[in-house]
């Protein structure tokens, strides 16, 4: 997420706190960056856990695991204020501080992080869009909340603050 444009006419100002602030929390549950599985590989086992699961209930063997996360506030490939594995580093790195949505009407919306210093004019406009190449990447993100979305009930986030995973469901109501 640092050290390039993110998209089209988006600068970074190399401040790097996408890389130092990454713990957020999220409809009353703490999660680290988003991992694909195939992307797991990238960080210390050790500071890896799952992020979303699916199933009845998560001690079950059919429970599937659909996305895992990062477990640091501090990433842990940031090198001297530079991306340890810029060439490979995660999609939700690539696309930030830009990430994909749904409206009411099923249609794609492109979502801001406000948290980004370059994002936004002294007049509050967005400057920039989602890079064309990042975006097939940044729709399978997407593709595991509406996963998730399909049947709350049976969709399970992993808390980092408590260990402990909560029912999707239970986040939308609360
Ligand atoms: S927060 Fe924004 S400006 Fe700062 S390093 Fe990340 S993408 Fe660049
Ligand atoms: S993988 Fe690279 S871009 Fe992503 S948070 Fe870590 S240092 Fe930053």
């Amino acid at each position: 997420m640092i050290f390039e444009m993110s998209g089209p006419s988006f600068f970074c100002l190399r401040c790097g706190k996408c890389c130092t602030s990454l713990l957020a929390e999220d409809k009353g549950v703490i999660r680290g960056l988003t991992l694909l599985p195939e992307e797991r590989h990238l960080f210390p086992e050790t500071m890896v856990k799952p992020a979303v699961g699916l199933g009845r209930r998560p001690h079950e063997q059919s429970f599937r695991i659909i996305a895992h996360q990062l477990t640091e506030n501090t990433c842990p490939r940031l090198e001297g204020g530079l991306c340890g594995i810029y060439e490979e580093r995660p999609v939700s790195c690539r696309q930030f501080p830009f990430s994909l949505g749904r409206g009411l009407d099923g249609s794609l919306l492109v979502g801001y992080d406000y948290s980004c210093p370059a994002l936004f004019t002294s007049f509050g406009k967005p400057i920039g869009d989602l890079d064309p190449d990042v975006k097939p990447h940044a729709e399978r993100l997407l593709g595991l909340e509406t996963e998730a979305l399909k049947n709350p009930r049976k969709a399970w986030y992993l808390d980092l603050a408590t260990g402990k995973w909560v029912r999707y469901s239970e986040l939308l109501e609360g």
